[in-house]
């Protein structure tokens, strides 16, 4: 499934990017947040909870009150999108696609970051390069220098890294 003329402003010029969904998962385009974004584990002044908005990009973890309110003090710098399919085991299917066409620049060699085995894809949109990351993989299936092209599998979403087990296995994006 393709996001048509999702359109950005940057710098001031407007682009209409044809963009490819990251996963298989399309629940995004129906407002279901639920279906798309991975829960955290959350434990806030006694309760424990599991809310798909902290999978969300912005501020939407670490809660502390703030007066009559709650604020979150942690920026979430991307997705977290949770699979479709696991296997018998519970160990997530779902194949990781390019947002864009582009060329891979970076695939982690140890897997061993806070964001686990990741890759990065670089863009070009006549107007310097833009940079799309795939992070907390099982595996890649390009290695560096690779051209991808719009919605190619480059790889497997897996649950590497810090802060992230099985359960909450998904792609960060
Ligand atoms: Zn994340």
């Amino acid at each position: 499934m393709r996001l048509f003329y999702l359109i950005l402003a940057l710098n001031g010029p407007i682009y209409a990017l044809d963009l490819h969904l990251p996963t298989g998962n399309e629940a995004l385009l129906k407002g279901d947040g639920a279906g798309y974004f991975q829960f955290v584990d959350r434990n806030f002044e006694g309760q424990q909870t599991t809310p798909w908005e902290g999978g969300q990009f912005g501020f939407w973890r670490d809660p502390r009150r703030v007066g009559s309110g709650i604020a979150y003090a942690r920026f979430h710098e991307g997705m977290d999108v949770k699979p479709l399919q696991r296997d018998a085991k519970g160990n997530p299917l779902d194949e990781v696609k390019a947002i864009l066409a582009g060329e891979v620049v970076y695939v982690t060699p140890s897997g061993k970051s806070n964001y686990g085995s990741y890759l990065v894809i670089k863009h070009d949109w006549g107007e310097g390069p833009f940079y799309s990351l795939y992070a907390h993989l099982k595996e890649a299936l390009v290695t560096a220098g690779t051209k991808v092209t719009l919605g190619q599998v480059v790889a497997r979403m897996g649950y590497t890294g810090s802060g992230i087990d099985q359960r909450r296995a998904h792609l960060h994006v």
